[in-house]
């Protein structure tokens, strides 16, 4: 039964190291190619909970293959990670982020954008930022929100809270992204200076129908008030969660009931009723 066990644990191995390559292949053409084709940005709005209307975006990459296939970030923002080309990647991300910041002023007030633990560690990315902001001297630094997870406070070797006060010094606002799912979330909270707290999907879909997901919400929302953070309740998917969440106060939703991610285009669209307000 040894034997065997060796047997299907190295095809998969194989199987596994094929699929990375191939990744990372697909990253490396995607990366050498016109980036607004081969990786587009596609935009999710986050609402204010009173109201339902767009007070921002998150921006959600994608992949193009040649193939005509468009591919979801778990498909090769792993592989990115792990041979360093999340560098290119996100810079053309906040690039983006920067462009249509400036394009959609008059619609939304900020966008909040994905930063990994590998990006954040890397010694270039405050310049670089520093860099972009500079070069856009119209844009109002926070505006842009960088998101960030618990696994960059974890695995980095970096001191995380010393680089975050850095980028805070450009301007830029800090979210902790998928909050509560990690294993020292109030560490976090204590440690680290953020301005947004994401309510992870977990806690918010069923909330209306589940007293306990509830109760924490309530807690995490007192909490994050009385550090001077604000909130968004992620993976809002149910009318009756949102009545839920507005009955609590919870500042912002973002989930598919107010809108999946779009293509520029169709979000372009999306916001054109948000000028009327
Ligand atoms: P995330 O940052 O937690 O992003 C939210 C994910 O939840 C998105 O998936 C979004 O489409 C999905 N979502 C939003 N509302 C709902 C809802 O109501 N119900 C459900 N079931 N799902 C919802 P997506 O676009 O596939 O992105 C997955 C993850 O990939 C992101 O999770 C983020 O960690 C990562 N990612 C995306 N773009 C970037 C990027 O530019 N850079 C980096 N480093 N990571 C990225
Ligand atoms: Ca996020
Ligand atoms: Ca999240």
């Amino acid at each position: 039964a040894g034997g065997n066990r060796m047997q299907i644990f190295s095809d998969d191995m194989r199987v596994e190291v094929r699929e990375r390559i191939a990744a990372e292949n697909r990253l490396r053409e995607a990366l050498a190619g016109d980036l607004t084709e081969t990786l587009p940005i596609w935009w999710q709005p986050i609402v204010a909970a009173d109201t339902g209307l767009v007070v921002g975006a998150e921006a959600l990459v994608r992949m193009c293959t040649p193939q005509g296939d468009i591919l979801g970030p778990g498909h090769f923002v792993p592989a990115a990670e792990e041979t360093g080309l999340i560098v290119p990647l996100g810079e053309h991300v906040l690039r983006r982020a920067v462009i249509r910041l400036l394009e959609w002023t008059d619609h939304l007030d900020y966008v909040s954008v994905n930063v990994s633990p590998r990006q954040l560690a890397e010694p270039d990315f405050v310049p670089m930022l520093a860099n972009l902001l500079a070069a856009h001297p119209a844009l109002d630094p926070s505006r842009l929100v960088l998101e960030i997870t618990e696994t960059a406070l974890l695995s980095s070797s970096v001191d995380v809270r010393e680089r975050l006060e850095t980028l805070k010094g450009l301007g830029v606002r800090i979210a902790l992204d998928d909050f509560g799912t990690g294993y020292s979330s109030l560490t976090w909270l204590q440690s680290v200076p953020a301005d947004v707290v994401k309510l992870d999907r977990s806690f918010v879909a069923g909330l209306s129908a589940d007293p306990r997901k509830a109760s924490i919400i309530q807690a995490v929302l007192w909490l994050a008030r009385s550090l001077g953070m604000s909130v968004v309740a992620e993976g809002v998917e149910d009318p009756a969660d949102w009545h839920a969440l507005r009955e609590l106060d919870c500042p912002s939703c973002q989930g598919y009931l107010f809108g999946k991610p779009m293509p520029p285009a169709a979000f372009a669209a999306f916001l054109q009723p948000a000028a009327n307000r």
